[in-house]
């Protein structure tokens, strides 16, 4: 059964159509890439899907609801774990408060997040301010986590980290695959590291769905005509 299902979503940024077309579904325990080159409209998609800004036309089910028709707060509470672009944690607050401050009920809980990140264990008490750019990210993948999401997206999650950090950060998207089913939509540059963990890539062309299937199917020439490599 479909978890997610968008269809035929449009937004609009005053005059500016940022979306027409967008297409995308995400079955239970699916890990979807969301692709295509900058500006084309893959956050706002995300922001859309997350009732960040209001759709103009189209449809979003979640978990056989209509979430467009809910009010947001709502919405927030069907289970969709955001890891937002720029990673976003509270800098005054310690990582166990930046944790705390979003938990929900459920699997995920402290212990859990910090044995998936055991750097963010040891700096537990240390202000979220002060860590790295990659213990931010990871600070930021667990908040999300401990909102017990059914659907968690990650938004260009590795942007900017060093490799050591981006390879951490891709073998945890793979355990979460792995050992808890998680949905998972997945906004990257990196295509071999996606290949290798998404069931399957939906790409986006000024503001449309032109291509969906496994990336292992995508040729060389689709691969440069709608990701520029
Ligand atoms: P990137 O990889 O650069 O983040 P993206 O695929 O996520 O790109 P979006 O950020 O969704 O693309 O942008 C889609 C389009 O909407 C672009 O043309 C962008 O300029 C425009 N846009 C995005 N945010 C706004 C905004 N707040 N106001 C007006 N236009 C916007």
């Amino acid at each position: 059964m479909n978890l997610l299902k968008v269809e035929n979503l449009a937004v609009h940024y005053g005059a500016s159509k940022a979306l027409f077309d967008v297409n995308l579904v995400i079955g239970e325990a699916e890990v979807v890439a969301l692709m295509g080159r900058n500006g084309m409209g893959k956050t706002t998609t995300i922001k859309a899907i997350c009732r960040m800004i209001a759709a103009h036309s189209g449809s979003i089910g979640f978990a056989g609801h209509d979430l467009l028709a809910l009010p947001a707060h709502k919405a927030a509470r069907l289970g969709i774990g955001l890891v937002p672009e720029g990673r976003r944690c509270f800098a005054p607050l310690t990582v166990r408060e930046n944790l705390l401050a979003s938990a929900r009920p459920g699997h995920w809980d402290i212990e859990r997040v910090t044995g998936l990140f055991p750097g963010l264990a040891e700096r537990r008490d240390q202000r979220a301010g002060s860590l790295s750019g990659g213990e931010q990210q990871m600070l930021a993948i667990g908040r999300a986590l401990m909102t017990n999401p059914r659907l968690l997206i990650l938004d260009e999650a590795t942007e900017g980290l060093a490799p050591v950090v981006r390879q951490e950060i891709w073998s945890v998207i793979a355990r979460l695959k792995a050992d808890t089913g998680l949905a998972i939509l997945v906004v990257d540059k990196s295509l071999r590291e996606l290949t290798a963990v998404a069931d399957r890539a939906v790409i986006v062309e000024r503001g449309a769905t032109v291509w969906t299937g496994a990336l292992d199917n995508l040729s060389p020439d689709l691969t440069n005509r709608y990701l520029g490599v």
